[in-house]
C-alpha cells in the first residue's frame, strides 16, 4: 500500500499514532513524499520516504517495511516464535537455542538493564502476563492477586542471570521470563533507518507504534515531530528532529486497563511488580531509537526523584517528563528545541 501523503492531515497524524505524531511539513519542489502503512498487532507500522521525482525507492521502502514486520512478530514474546519458545525453556530449566540476532539483543539489553540500575528489565514477562498486559486488546478485570505479585517480584529476574554456552541460553532463574514489549520497537527503527540509508535513501520517517525514528538533511528537510499531551487531545509541544533521531514516548496513558475500576499502566517497576504511577509520559530524544526506548520506559518507571540519574548513567540529554500532576520537566538540551502548544513557558521547567 503505497500512497502519497504530502497532504496527510494533522488530524490523521495524530489519530494514527501514540505517544508521539509526525506532523505535515511543508512541500518543497521537485519532491515526493512516500508513505507506506500496515498494521500490526493493532499498532500502525508507518515508513515515510522523501525523495527526488523519479528516484525509484518502492524496492527499499517495501523491504525496510517487510524487515520491520518480520522482526517486531519474531520478537514479540507473547506470539508463537523464538521468545516464546526461549521463556519456555527457561520456565522448564532446560538450556536453549537463540539465534545470533536474538542473542546480540539479549546482551544490549543486559547492559541497559544494568546501566538504568535495573528499572529497564526485559525479563520482567511473568509479571507482564500476570498483570494481563501481554494482549493486544486491553480488557477490564481484576489486578492479580498480592500474593502472586509478591511472587514476581522477589523471584527477581535479571539478565544476568541468563548464561551464553555456545549457541545455547540457560537461565538460572525459572521466573526469569523474556519480555522486550519496551525495547523491541526501537531496535526495529534502527535496522529500518540503517537499510533505508544502506539503499542511498537519507530522508526518512518510521513509526511504530508511536515511536519514530527520523533520518533527514538540514533544517529544511527536518521531519515536525508532536508530543502528545498525556491529558487530553491535543499536543503539549513540537519538535524538529536533528539529522538522524528518534523521538520516542514512554506513557502510562495510552495502554492501560481498567480493573476493578482502576485504571492501571503497563509499565511495571521491577521493584513492586506493580505499575509505575508517578510520572504519565517521558519522551526521549536520542540517535539510537533502540537506547531511545529503553531509557523512556527506564525514566518513567524511576519516577520524579531518580530520573535525571538515571538518564545521565544512559547517556541520555534530551528528555521531556511529564508528571502525574501535569508539571512537564524538560532537560537544557532539549528545552530550547521545543515549540511549545498545550505547555507554556511559565509552566515548563528546564532542569539541568
Ligand atoms: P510502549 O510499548 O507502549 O511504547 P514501553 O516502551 O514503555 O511502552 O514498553 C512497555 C512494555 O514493556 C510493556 O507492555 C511490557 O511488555 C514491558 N515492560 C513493562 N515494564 C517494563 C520495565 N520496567 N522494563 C522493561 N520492560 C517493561
Ligand atoms: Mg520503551
Amino acid at each position: 500500500m503505497l500512497s502519497d501523503a504530502a497532504h496527510l492531515t494533522r488530524r490523521q497524524a495524530m489519530a494514527a499514532m501514540a505517544g508521539t505524531v509526525l506532523l505535515p511539513g511543508a512541500a518543497v519542489a521537485g519532491e515526493r513524499l512516500v508513505h507506506e502503512r500496515h498494521f500490526l498487532f493493532g499498532s500502525p507500522v508507518d515508513l515515510m520516504v522523501r525523495h527526488a521525482v523519479g528516484l525509484p525507492v518502492e524496492a527499499p521502502v517495501a523491504r525496510a517495511m517487510a524487515g520491520l514486520q518480520q522482526i517486531h512478530t519474531r520478537w514479540n514474546a507473547w506470539k508463537p516464535g523464538e521468545v516464546s519458545r526461549i521463556n519456555q525453556a527457561f520456565r522448564a530449566g532446560r538450556s536453549v537455542r537463540a539465534s545470533p540476532m536474538l542473542r546480540a539483543l539479549i546482551r544490549s539489553a543486559a547492559v541497559l538493564e544494568r546501566e538504568s540500575f535495573g528499572f529497564f528489565n526485559a525479563g520482567l514477562g511473568g509479571a507482564v502476563n500476570a498483570w494481563g498486559f501481554h494482549d493486544d486488546v486491553m480488557r477490564p478485570g481484576s489486578p492479580p492477586h498480592p500474593g502472586l505479585l509478591a511472587a514476581w517480584r522477589d523471584a527477581a529476574p535479571s539478565l544476568a542471570q541468563i548464561e551464553f554456552r555456545g549457541d545455547e541460553l540457560h537461565s538460572t532463574n525459572p521466573r526469569l521470563q523474556l519480555d522486550f514489549g519496551a525495547y523491541a520497537k526501537g531496535v526495529a527503527i534502527d535496522r529500518a533507518l540503517d537499510q533505508l540509508h544502506a539503499a542511498g535513501i537519507g530522508d526518512a520517517l518510521v513509526n511504530l507504534g508511536g515511536n519514530l525514528g527520523a533520518m533527514g538533511r538540514g533544517t529544511q528537510r527536518a521531519w515536525q515531530i508532536g508530543i502528545r499531551d498525556p491529558a487530553g487531545e491535543g499536543l503539549v509541544a513540537r519538535v524538529q528532529t536533528q539529522g538522524r533521531e528518534a523521538v520516542v514516548t514512554s506513557g502510562s496513558y495510552e495502554r492501560l486497563r481498567m480493573l476493578d475500576g482502576q485504571r492501571f499502566t503497563h509499565i511495571l517497576d521491577p521493584r513492586t511488580a506493580a505499575p509505575a504511577d508517578e510520572l504519565v509520559s517521558v519522551t526521549v530524544l536520542h540517535a539510537s531509537a533502540g537506547l531511545a526506548d529503553a531509557a523512556a520506559t527506564a525514566l518513567l518507571v524511576a519516577g520524579a526523584q531518580r530520573w535525571r540519574r538515571v538518564a545521565e548513567r544512559l547517556g541520555v540529554t534530551q528528555v521531556l517528563v511529564i508528571d502525574r500532576h501535569g508539571r512537564a520537566q524538560a532537560t537544557a538540551a532539549l528545552a530550547p528545541r521545543l515549540r511549545l502548544d498545550g505547555l507554556d513557558r511559565r509552566q515548563l521547567i528546564s532542569v539541568a
